[in-house]
């Protein structure tokens, strides 16, 4: 969701520009760079794809390539529609001021009605907006532009991560609250450059840097081209200490390879995700739960399906009960207390609703462990243990192979609880389990087949009994995200007491059926649903389920408790193709990002 990055040095619009599409996975609607050239700014907007804004600075590319200042953000939009006017960034009136934000400014319209009554002019519907009249505002009053930043920053009410360039200075002016933005320092021919980044990873995609200082909330402060960082805290001293970190290129450039679309990439990635995931060390959790009362965890989306897999197994495999919040609901309940623990699910490490979920729980002196995809995010930093899904990088916005690394760890975590080295030994076969699954042919085609003659139907409704209920979660999910289809899902024992009123010729039923102790059961929920005219799929290893059928992706056997783990990859490659079907793009679904850094 929305990426802000900034460059001072060498090639700043080229690398603002390539910093823009390295942050596209995020997810946004429109996008926009500020570049400084001869004590003028110059703004280039667009909507839709990030290669729009590229086309228009590339008219002007020859004036623009020697400038040493640039921002660019990707926005994702909270307030006012996605149109030219609403893209960031925003100037004052002189254009004198450029500024980029993600995040929300909670008291924009108290600020905005100041600033229309003092007579400075919007022409935005954006919450930032208010920022780059805030400053000129106080600039006008103060004469000095960092006086003037700090003050407008100590009016602003919400979440930011800020990006402020002006017309006079070779300097990016910076400011954090809960929105990430990380400061990375080149290296090498490069180390007289600064950037600013909401993400380590897009700057090391681009091989930019691998030193970074990461920003904390209530700070702000300015790169200045000649005399390098200052960072301050909220009350203007200077942190003379911040940590500069080293990290390792961790992310090679992400490239579809010979895929059509990153999503189909990743899912085929799967079977190599799995030795990666079970790799994590797990140790110092397995301590951390031992000596706990309760275990919670918190998670949003896909990760809140894998956190359900996680209660499910648990309660089977070591008689724990653990209590699944979604994030956005956990904070009304603040249930943890100190001497529980609670781990956060994150795929990016920067949801915020996971991360104030976090924060709450750590006023309570709750113990944290985090599982994300992206090291040093802001989730894992406010947590006690790390775990880490070791899955490479996830471009398409709707997740898969990250999922499956969220499963093999807190399946191993379950069985390393109870010393079942057999248990753990058979999770590992899941590599091929799935491996066999994706390199088959015939279930491949199957699966194509089955999305092809399903393409123009409406209504999907997914059912399934105890560990397939998740799966049935995840794979609603995974439907609605790309294809648009309404889908819903409900575990089978729960259409008897309302959704069967909407099972009718016109429903489509997706039943997870495993041949686990349950499968009789949900032979009688599939007749209940055939009877009321529903087509039937089934994703199933049992002859009898496919005889109820009229659709079947017949699964290789394997032991009940693991079916959520290769059950879901044929649903994910349905979704898929009835994405491609319908013509549409899987990578980026409408209205959603990658990385959702807004409550
Ligand atoms: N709230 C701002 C807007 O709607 C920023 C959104 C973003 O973070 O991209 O323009």
């Amino acid at each position: 969701m929305c990426g802000i990055i900034g460059v001072i040095g060498d090639k700043a619009v080229e690398r603002v520009m390539n910093g823009l599409i390295a942050l596209e996975y995020r997810g946004y609607d429109s996008a926009g760079i500020a570049v400084k050239k001869d004590s003028k700014i110059k703004v280039y907007k667009a909507t839709g794809e990030v290669k729009n804004v590229i086309s228009l600075v590339f008219k002007d590319i020859d004036s623009l390539k020697d400038s040493k200042i640039a921002i660019g953000h990707t926005r994702w939009a909270t307030h006012g529609k996605p149109c030219n006017e609403n893209a960031h960034p925003h100037t004052d009136e002189d254009s004198t001021i450029a500024i980029i934000h993600n995040g929300i400014i909670e008291n924009y319209l108290t600020l905005k009605k100041e600033l229309l009554e003092k007579g400075y002019n919007f022409s935005s519907e954006t919450d930032s907006e208010v920022i780059a009249h805030l400053i000129a505002d106080k600039f006008k009053k103060h004469k000095d532009f960092q006086i003037a930043f700090h003050q407008a920053v100590l009016e602003l009410q919400g979440t930011f991560a800020i990006l402020c360039i002006n017309n006079k200075e070779n300097r990016i002016y910076f400011a954090k609250l809960v929105n990430p933005l990380v400061i990375g320092i080149g290296v090498g021919n490069n180390s007289d450059n600064y950037y600013c980044s909401s993400d380590m990873a897009s700057m090391s995609t681009l091989k930019l840097t691998n030193k970074f200082i990461i920003l904390e909330d209530n700070e702000y402060g300015f790169i200045d081209a000649k005399d390098g960082i200052k960072v301050f805290d909220i009350s203007g001293n200077s942190l003379k200490t911040k940590q500069v970190i080293e990290t390792k290129f961790h992310y090679t450039q992400a490239d579809k390879s010979n895929y059509d679309y990153f999503m189909l990439k990743e899912i085929k990635e799967i079977p190599e995700v799995i030795p990666n995931a079970f790799a994590s060390d797990v140790s110092d959790v397995l301590s951390a739960i031992d000596s706990s009362n309760n275990i919670y965890i918190t998670a949003c989306g896909t990760s809140y399906h894998a956190a359900l897999v996680a209660k499910y197994v648990f309660n089977k495999v070591c008689r724990r009960d653990v209590h699944v919040y979604h994030s956005s609901e956990y904070v009304y309940l603040n249930p943890a207390n100190a001497n529980d623990l609670l781990i956060a699910i994150s795929q990016s490490g920067e949801t915020l609703d996971t991360l104030t979920a976090v924060k709450n729980a750590k006023r309570k002196g709750v113990k944290i462990v985090s599982l994300t995809n992206h090291y040093g995010s802001s989730i894992s930093r406010e947590s006690d243990l790390q775990l880490y899904m070791n899955s490479g990088p996830e471009i398409s916005v709707v997740a898969t192979k990250t999922y499956i690394a969220q499963l093999i760890i807190l399946y191993k975590i379950a069985f390393s609880l109870v010393n079942n080295s057999a248990e753990l030994e058979k999770l590992k076969e899941f590599r091929e389990i799935v491996g066999n699954f994706l390199k088959n042919n015939n279930s491949l085609t199957n699966v194509e087949k089955i999305a092809k003659e399903l393409k123009s139907e409406n209504d999907f409704y997914f059912i399934g009994r105890g560990l397939s209920y998740p799966t049935a979660l995840e794979a609603a999910l995974k439907l609605k995200e790309i294809s648009y289809k309404h889908a819903e899902a409900f575990p089978a024992g729960e259409l008897k007491h309302g959704p069967l009123s909407l099972i009718t010729d016109k429903a489509t039923v997706i039943a997870i059926s495993p041949s686990d102790s349950l499968v009789k059961k949900i032979e009688s929920n599939i007749l209940e649903c055939k009877s009321r005219g529903a087509k039937i799929v089934t994703v199933t290893d049992n002859q009898d389920v496919v005889k109820l059928s009229n659709y079947s992706i017949v699964m290789e056997m394997i032991p009940e408790l693991f079916s959520p783990i290769s059950y879901i990859v044929p649903l994910q490659y349905f979704a898929y193709r009835m994405t491609v079907e319908n013509n549409l793009n899987p990578d980026k679904p409408r209205n959603l990002a990658k990385s959702v850094t807004v409550e």
